[in-house]
């Protein structure tokens, strides 16, 4: 089991990722996002074991990351209704 974490590089524009499962890749490999409702907050969500992982940073409020929301995380809010309910 690997520790999850976040690792930034100066050198490289992307931040790694390392989810407890053992995968690691860059952050614009993720494509997947949790809402949390009752947190008010949308974390990532690992590609390989599909876990969310607040470790890796949360977005908050759900409003505000609604509206800036684009592509595969916009998908994410259509499907959970989020955005409609307002
Ligand atoms: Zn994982």
């Amino acid at each position: 089991m690997a520790t999850p974490r976040v690792e930034r590089s100066f050198t490289e524009p992307h931040v790694k990722l390392t989810c407890r499962c053992g995968w690691s890749g860059h952050d614009d490999e993720i494509e997947e996002w949790a809402i949390e409702p009752e947190r008010d907050r949308v974390i990532r969500r690992c590609p390989d074991c599909d876990k969310p992982v607040p470790e890796w940073g949360a977005l908050r409020s759900i409003d505000g990351v609604a509206q800036i929301a684009r592509g595969q995380l916009r998908e994410s809010f259509t499907e959970a209704d989020v955005s409609s309910e307002h």
